[in-house]
């Protein structure tokens, strides 16, 4: 599916260079629209032609992301453009304030440098399109460089809030006041007529929103250890119990969970979800057939548990010396994020 939205066309610097279909969409607007003004095919190509310079300026910002995050230690998996510019997937984003408000800046910075530059090369050889590259490339400064999380400019913001009230509630802050700013574009983009501003506020209210939630379950997640969400007092069942009987089992009680045991030790775990699933497609398997003994242990951190638990909704939890602990459920986790 990811590979279907997004097209590799180059490898430049050790990072893959890729196409979101959105940037296909622009191509197909730009051609279409200069058509069907009634241009020629060779005014269409050179429309064609400038759209794509204006991407290789959006390519260079985003390497001047890549440079300022590989000097911190970060690589780039890939740069992909799309509709509302380039977009720079970092293995892993700046955590020190100081650090992501360096690596933001440096985008805008690089069209702050090109600008002046075309405005040299237009003054010495009168060559038209060199100052609308410069125009391009200052008003890809200015646009980066507002304050709308997760823009440039909103990045930078949360920066110089995390520094002062912390990751969590400076992306929040970073976040509501994008959210503000792209409403304020979107209605703008009504009344004078811009239905691709539109597109773009949706574009980045969406993206804010996205980036802010993982942000806030990441957070609340730091420093929290399996022990602290460990369900103790479980419903233990034999082997030989169906899925009807684990039901009725279930309709009397909030458990999340089913733990099966041979009387002696805790042998395997069933999520509640799947014996009501099973149970409505009248299946008829024992505890012993249904369960699975996916486990961790007490000191685990509740962000490497969490892969395990998006996969089975349940597991089993060991204490240090390998003995049954109690069980883990999703929906505990997901109570604790909020
Ligand atoms: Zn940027």
């Amino acid at each position: 599916m990811k590979n279907m939205k997004n097209m590799k066309i180059a490898r430049l610097f050790g990072v893959d260079l890729k196409l979101h279909w959105s940037f296909l969409g622009i191509l197909v607007f730009v051609a279409s629209t200069s058509l069907f003004s009634g241009e020629t095919l060779i005014a269409t190509g050179i429309n064609l032609l400038f759209v794509l310079a204006v991407f290789s300026f959006i390519v260079v910002h985003e390497f001047a992301h890549v440079f300022a995050a590989r000097y911190y230690g970060i690589e780039t998996e890939s740069i992909t453009l799309m509709i509302i510019g380039g977009l720079a997937r970092l293995e892993r984003l700046p955590e020190e304030p100081q650090q992501e408000f360096i690596v933001a800046l440096a985008g805008p910075v690089s069209n702050m440098v090109l600008a002046p530059l075309f405005l040299l090369g237009w003054h010495f050889t009168d060559i038209p399109v060199l100052i609308q590259f410069s125009f391009i490339n200052s008003l890809l400064a200015i646009f980066n460089l507002a304050p709308a999380f997760p823009m440039d400019g909103g990045r930078m913001l949360r920066a110089i809030l995390a520094a002062r009230i912390g990751r969590k509630n400076g992306t929040i802050w970073a976040f509501r006041v994008g959210v503000t700013l792209a409403v304020c574009a979107a209605v703008a983009a009504v009344f004078i007529g811009h239905p691709m501003l539109i597109l773009i506020a949706g574009f980045i209210g969406l993206a804010g929103y996205k980036e802010c939630q993982e942000v806030k379950r990441t957070e609340s997640l730091r420093g929290v250890k399996v022990a602290d969400l460990v369900i103790v007092d479980g419903i233990v069942v034999p082997q030989t119990t169906t899925v009807a009987e684990m039901f009725r089992i279930l309709m009397h009680s909030a458990h999340q969970t089913i733990t099966v045991g041979d009387g002696e030790n805790i042998l395997s775990v069933i999520p509640r979800a799947d014996i009501i699933e099973r149970s409505a497609k009248g299946d008829n398997r024992t505890a012993a057939e249904m369960g699975h003994s996916i486990g961790v242990t007490l000191d685990t951190d509740l962000s490497s548990a969490i892969n395990d638990l998006r996969l089975w909704k349940s597991i089993l939890v060991y204490d240090d010396k390998g003995d049954f602990a109690g069980v883990l459920d999703r929906d505990a986790v997901d109570r604790w994020v909020g």
